[in-house]
């Protein structure tokens, strides 16, 4: 394990942390919760408090739900092309911000700074992405089959939205339904999570100065998350709820959207399986593996949790990449030469050692890492387990950090069985030579999204979504934007 410089105090200059905990975002102000106490935002890296937000109770919900209200049929009138030309000014400010932006989010998330700059880039992009969409989303227009009238079909902004957003993208998880949301024409309200509040903050300064108008975007965090959405939920005003996080809140909250029979989103966990035929590159294969493991440190839904690999290439795999993994710099986010930050808490970082001593109480092979380090900080080594059981509660459950677990496989069949056998269904990576091979076994795999010889798949221009139990609906690509829009069809005789 090669430790770079933890732990050390985080590099923020040029960050103003103060400016991003103002208060709760409300109708283009910053207010004071009415929360029973602010909440502390803590490094990972060093386990220090670096900021405090204000907490929103129900009040404070209600007022940003008002807020939209307010906004709402504004928001809806403002031409097209004007949202268009809103949101590509925010595309830009969050380009020239980029290098602050990114340390704010290895300041609060601790991946490192790499990822967070590549995450603020992605972030960026669904604002460029969704300017160019806002002024192209058309309806339709036919002659009905009897012929007796005109079908016209138009698509309108659903309503106020309530986004709700994890912390392992502070930024991009947030964008994602931001740009869509206002190039439908529809205002919100984002909760993102307690853990990572500061960079939604900062994103919220930054879409007033680019002229996003006060109440389209209104941003509250809060410590009682579940009656504070609730609450938003079971307001009739609300239309829409899209959820980014783990796969049991999603139920609780789909269970919640049913009693005003509300439009969801819902982007779940994950449990990806990642496939190395024999005839793969092997360089390529083990390029792909450590960006599809290793971005932000495991920390990503779509990251590679189940590795396959064929008997032929086994031992080569396995042997290199356990030297890619162990040569990985861990560190402080905020450090520059950091290839893998800490873990979000030290709850995070202790259900993965349990995930990894269950492994191997049940026969895993550990080749590298395995052991969580002591000392200040949420750190995880990176970790390479070889031969992991079926029956290894990782094999079912998302690792959610840099353990990659392999498993040595002989036929075609038997490892699309068991990339299948998961209640999740968001990515899966597959590495052959043979596209025809390589695209015929992305049929067979009930995933969302499948990556081709390569260990990226997120993109804002493509659907990004999941099969199963990871979800409901698509983000990005054109899908991205109708998700916040109702069709609207009128019969009409001409
Ligand atoms: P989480 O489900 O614990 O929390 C997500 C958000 O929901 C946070 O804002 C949290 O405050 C809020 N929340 C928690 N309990 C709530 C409740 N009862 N009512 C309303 N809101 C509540 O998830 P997390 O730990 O923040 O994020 C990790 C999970 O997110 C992983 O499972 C990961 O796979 C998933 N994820 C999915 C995607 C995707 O696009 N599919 C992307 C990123 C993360």
């Amino acid at each position: 394990m090669n430790i770079a410089t933890r732990p050390s105090a985080p590099d923020i200059a040029g960050l103003d942390l103060e400016a991003c905990s103002r208060g709760l975002f409300i109708g283009g102000a910053w207010l004071a919760g009415h929360g029973p106490h602010p909440i502390p935002v803590v490094d990972p890296s060093t386990e220090a408090v670096v900021a405090h937000v204000a907490n929103a109770d129900l009040t404070d919900a209600a007022a940003a739900v008002d807020a939209a209200s307010k906004a709402a049929p504004g928001w809806a009138a403002t031409a097209p092309r004007k949202r268009s030309e809103i949101l590509r000014r925010c595309f830009e400010l969050i380009t020239e911000r980029a290098e602050m932006l990114a340390k704010l989010i290895s300041l609060e998330n601790g991946k490192a700074l790499r990822d967070a700059r590549g995450e603020v880039a992605y972030a960026a992009e669904f604002f460029r992405w969704n300017a160019e969409e806002a002024v192209r989303i058309v309806g339709d227009f036919g002659l009905a089959p009897a012929g007796a009238n005109r079908i016209i079909v138009e698509h309108h902004p659903i309503g106020i939205c309530v986004l709700i957003t994890p912390w392992n993208f502070p930024a991009a998880m947030a964008t994602r339904k931001i740009a869509p949301a206002l190039a439908a024409g529809c205002t919100v309200v984002l909760k993102p999570a307690t853990e990572t509040p500061l960079t939604a903050y900062a994103l919220a300064a930054l879409y007033k100065e680019a002229g996003v108008p006060d109440g389209v975007v209104n941003v509250i965090t809060t410590s009682s998350p579940g009656p504070v959405v609730s609450a938003m939920l079971a307001d009739r005003r609300v239309r829409k709820l899209s959820f980014t996080g783990s796969t049991s809140v999603g139920r609780t909250l789909l269970a919640e959207a049913s009693k005003t029979v509300l439009s969801c989103s819902m982007e779940l966990g994950g449990n990806a399986p990642l496939i190395v035929f024999d005839d793969a590159d092997l360089d390529i294969a083990i390029e792909g593996a450590m960006v599809a493991k290793m971005r932000n440190a495991g920390e990503a839904c779509t990251a590679a949790n189940r590795l396959y690999v064929q008997s032929g290439i086994y031992d080569r795999f396995v042997a290199a990449l356990t030297d890619r993994m162990e040569g990985l710099a861990i560190g402080p986010g905020t450090d520059p030469v950091t290839e893998c930050g800490p873990m979000i808490t030290a709850k995070a970082a202790n259900k993965i050692d349990a995930l990894v001593k269950d492994a191997v109480g049940r026969g895993a092979k550990v080749q590298c890492g395995g052991a969580k380090p002591a000392g200040i900080g949420f750190f995880y080594p990176p970790t390479v387990l070889t031969g992991v059981p079926a029956d290894a509660e990782m094999t079912h459950e998302e690792i959610f950090g840099p353990v990659a677990a392999i498993t040595r496989f002989d036929t075609e069949d038997e490892v699309i069985a068991k990339a299948n056998d998961t209640e999740y269904g968001l990515a899966a990576y597959v590495f052959t030579k043979d596209i025809g091979r390589g695209l015929k076994v992305s049929r067979r795999i009930e995933a969302g999204m499948v990556a081709l010889n390569r260990g990226l798949v997120s993109d804002p221009a493509a659907p990004f979504g999941g099969m199963k139990q990871s979800g409901l609906g698509r983000e990005g690509g054109s899908h991205g934007v109708l998700e916040f829009t109702e069709p609207q069809y009128v019969a009409v005789t001409l």
